[in-house]
């Protein structure tokens, strides 16, 4: 069975054949429901994304699609700069207290302003480009040439052996204590699978024998989706850490993951994430009361 992923969910109709009707578009916009970015920060209040009145939504605007009730939804985007961002919260802050439809619009609007606004000039003749189509393409106004959002796949694989243990590293870059499954982006011309036997014998030296495809989710930091597999090695006593991504890593039994994360000897990757996820699906259904793994973020 496929995973329960956090940043899965949504309830919105992308609605794609509005998107060239740009008067039916300025009328959907009348009664929109206008969530408020700048940079990557979203407007929140006490109980999730705020709202706000169209008539008075700065910056540029992006259709996301319409709820069950016909209801349109538009993303508006400013460049961070001296805006006070007091009621402003990132995706990592308040993604696990969304509910599926928030969720889903915040993370299609955070992957869409992202590359809007990385994608500003033309990549075929650096001329200065436009968001046309709603937001789903960019024009470039000398050339013609249109640029469509584009999202770079990863994979991320929770590792086993045939005991059932799983194998968790440690980047260099990331926080002390802090472990997850291991994870790296699919070049051109690569398929997913050859993805995974790689990054596995990449990271660990880890010979992979067996793999099981889990699930995907969005990771919009700033334009990834993650591809989970689980991966059996043959050799899980000769794996050992690369030394230049992977500074260490571990085996796990349930056992040695509950002790270590509630004597605080190890962190696990936030709730949101693929990796927690596949960590909690593998450990069982007590996973949410019995590991207390933190929430850190690798910055
Ligand atoms: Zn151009």
């Amino acid at each position: 069975m496929l995973l329960n992923l956090p940043l899965s969910r949504s309830r919105l109709d992308r609605a794609a054949h509005l998107r060239a009707d740009s008067a039916g578009l300025d009328e959907l916009w009348r009664a929109a429901k206008v969530i408020s970015m700048v940079g990557d920060k979203f407007k929140t209040t006490a109980d999730g994304l705020a709202f706000i009145d169209p008539v008075s939504a700065p910056g540029e605007r992006y259709f996301l699609g319409l709820d069950r009730s016909g209801t349109p939804y538009f993303v508006t985007h400013q460049s961070a700069g001296d805006i006070d961002l007091q009621e402003f919260q990132s995706l990592r802050t308040i993604g696990a207290n969304l509910n599926d439809l928030e969720i889903g619009a915040a993370v299609h609007a955070l992957a869409l302003t992202q590359w809007h606004e990385a994608h500003q000039r033309c990549a075929k003749c650096g001329e200065s480009t436009h968001s046309t189509f709603a937001g789903a393409v960019r024009e470039c106004d000398k050339c013609g040439a249109s640029h469509h959002p584009r999202t770079d796949p990863a994979i991320i694989v929770l590792v086993k052996d045939d005991k059932d243990r799983i194998l968790l590293g440690r980047q260099k870059i990331w926080p002390a204590k802090r472990f997850s499954t291991f994870a790296g982006f699919v070049e051109p011309g690569e398929s997913f699978e050859s993805c995974v036997i790689r990054e596995v014998e990449e990271e660990c030296g880890g010979k992979v024998s067996d793999m099981k495809y889990l699930g995907s989710q969005p990771w919009p930091f700033p334009a990834s989706i993650m591809i989970a597999y689980e991966a059996i090695i043959t050799n899980p006593d000769s794996v050992k850490a690369d030394g230049e991504e992977i500074e260490e890593i571990i085996w796990l039994t349930r056992e040695e993951l509950h002790t270590k994360t509630l004597s605080g000897d190890l962190l696990l990757p936030p709730i949101i994430s693929v990796a927690r996820a596949m960590i909690n699906a593998w450990y069982g259904p007590s996973a949410s009361d019995e590991l207390r793994g933190g929430e850190s973020w690798r910055n």
